[in-house]
C-alpha cells in the first residue's frame, strides 16, 4: 500500500487521537530505520525508549519465534516456564523483590495504585491517597491519568478518580505538607519522562525514602521510561542509594512485545492474594520469552555500561552545543537526555519534522519547547556524532 493511501485510511478509520509524523517504517536493524520507500534513518527515540537493544535484535526475534512456534498463549490458570524465569530474574536485579504480569505502562502503575490499597486495608489503617509531582506522568486509563500531575491532560476527563494529591517535584517542603493521615504512598518517576526529562534531584529522592520509612508510607517509583538501563544503571533508583517498597517497568523489558510489571517487596506483595488481580495476557510465553532474551541481551552486550558511556558522550556535546546556540539548559542522565531549547527559538516539533524529512534522523519533541533523546542502549559515539552534526546545523 503506497503512503498516501495509509494516510488516507488512518484519517478515515482509526480515531485521531495521535499527532503522526508523515512516514511509514517498515523495516528495523539496530539503532536503524528504513521506510516505505527504502530511505534509511537514524532512531533516536526507539519506540519512545522500548528497543533498548535496538530494533529486531537477533536473539529478540529468536526467542519470540520459536516461542510462538511452540505455544502462544495459555491462561495465568496455569503455570509457566518463562513468567516464573522473568519473575526470578527481575526479583535479583531489583532487590529480591515478587512480580506480577501485565501489558503496559499504564497497567503495570494500576497494579501499583490497586496493590497500595490493599496494603493499607490489609493493615487496617484507613489510608488512601497517593502523593505524585506535577509534570508526571503515569499512564492513560483513568486512575492513572489521575494520578498524572499534568492539569491540561486530565481536564477534558473530569471528574477523575479521587485519592491523589499533586506536589512539585524536588520541593521537600511542599511534600512534607502534603503528606496526612490518609496518605498511603508516594509515587514518583526518578526521572520524569513525558513531562519533560525533570531530574529527582540526590537529596530530594533521599529524603523522600527516608520520610517514608518514618511514616509508614510506600514509596512507588514509575521505571516505566527509566527502568531497563535507560539512564545507565539498571534501574534509576540505584543512582541514588535507595530502594522503592513498589517499583513498576514495562518500556524496555520485552524489546517491543507488550509487557508491564509490578515488582514490590515481600511485605508488601504478599497483600495480594488469588483473585485480588489477574490479567488475561499479563506474563504470556511469547512475551516473557522476548523479556528473558531482552534482559540476556543486555547483560551479555554489556549495554547498560554503554549507556552511561555514550550518555555522558552525548551530554557534554549536547552541553557544548546548547552553549554556543544559547539553548536554556541540557538535562538527563545516561541515553534519556533533553535540550530545553528557550522561547526565543524554532519550535521542538519543527525542528523534528526537519530532522526526519532533510537528515533522516529521529528525535522526540516533548512540547513547544523541548527535544528528547531516547535511542537504543548500543548507540555508538560516532552515532552520537551524526546527531550532533545535525542539530548544529538544523537547530
Ligand atoms: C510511557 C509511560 C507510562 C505509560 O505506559 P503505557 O505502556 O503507554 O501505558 C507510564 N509511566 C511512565 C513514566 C511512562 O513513561
Amino acid at each position: 500500500m503506497n503512503f498516501n493511501k495509509i494516510v488516507d485510511l488512518d484519517h478515515s478509520y482509526v480515531m485521531q487521537t495521535y499527532a503522526r509524523l508523515p512516514v511509514s517504517f517498515v523495516k528495523g536493524k539496530g539503532t536503524r530505520l528504513w521506510d516505505d520507500e527504502g530511505r534509511e534513518y537514524l532512531d533516536f527515540v526507539a519506540g519512545l525508549g522500548v528497543v533498548n537493544v535496538g530494533h529486531c535484535h537477533p536473539r529478540v526475534v529468536k526467542a519470540i519465534h520459536e516461542q510462538a512456534s511452540r505455544l502462544i498463549h495459555v491462561s495465568n490458570l496455569y503455570f509457566m516456564e518463562n513468567q516464573v524465569i522473568l519473575a526470578k530474574t527481575l526479583s535479583a536485579l531489583a532487590f529480591g523483590g515478587r512480580a506480577f504480569f501485565g501489558n503496559s505502562g499504564a497497567e503495570a502503575n494500576e497494579g501499583a495504585i490497586k496493590l497500595t490499597r490493599k496494603y493499607a486495608k490489609s493493615a487496617d489503617s484507613g489510608r488512601h491517597e497517593i502523593i505524585t509531582a506535577y509534570r508526571s506522568f503515569h499512564g492513560r486509563t483513568m486512575k492513572t491519568l489521575a494520578a498524572t500531575g499534568q492539569p491540561e491532560k486530565q481536564r477534558p476527563f473530569e471528574p477523575l478518580p479521587p485519592g491523589f494529591v499533586h506536589v512539585p517535584l524536588n520541593n521537600l517542603t511542599a511534600l512534607e505538607a502534603a503528606i496526612s493521615d490518609k496518605t498511603s504512598a508516594i509515587l514518583l518517576e526518578p526521572i520524569q519522562g513525558e513531562g519533560g526529562v525533570h531530574q529527582c534531584d540526590f537529596d530530594y529522592l533521599r529524603a523522600v525514602r527516608r520520610i517514608c520509612d518514618e511514616r509508614d508510607i510506600l514509596l512507588i517509583l514509575d521505571e516505566v521510561q527509566t527502568g531497563i538501563g535507560r539512564t545507565g544503571r539498571f534501574f534509576a533508583y540505584q543512582h541514588y542509594g535507595i530502594e522503592p517498597d513498589i517499583l513498576t517497568m514495562a518500556k524496555g523489558l520485552a524489546s517491543g512485545m507488550p509487557i508491564g510489571a509490578v515488582v514490590a517487596k515481600e511485605r508488601v506483595a504478599s497483600s495480594f492474594t488469588a483473585g485480588d488481580h489477574g490479567s488475561t495476557f499479563g506474563g504470556g510465553p511469547v512475551v516473557t520469552a522476548a523479556a528473558i532474551a531482552t534482559l540476556n541481551v543486555i547483560q551479555d552486550e554489556g549495554l547498560v555500561e554503554n549507556a552511561a558511556k555514550v550518555g555522558d558522550y552525548f551530554k557534554s556535546g549536547l552541553e557544548a552545543l546548547a552553549e554556543r546556540k544559547g539553548f536554556k539548559e541540557v538535562r538527563g542522565r545516561g541515553l534519556m537526555l533533553a535540550i530545553e531549547l528557550g522561547e526565543a527559538r524554532a519550535k521542538a516539533g519543527d525542528i523534528v519534522r526537519s530532522l526526519l524529512v532533510k537528515r533522516r534522523i529521529i528525535v522526540n519533541a516533548i512540547g513547544e519547547t523541548t527535544l528528547r533523546f531516547l535511542p537504543p542502549l548500543a548507540v555508538t559515539e560516532s552515532e552520537v556524532d551524526e546527531v550532533l552534526a545535525a542539530l548544529e546545523s538544523e537547530v
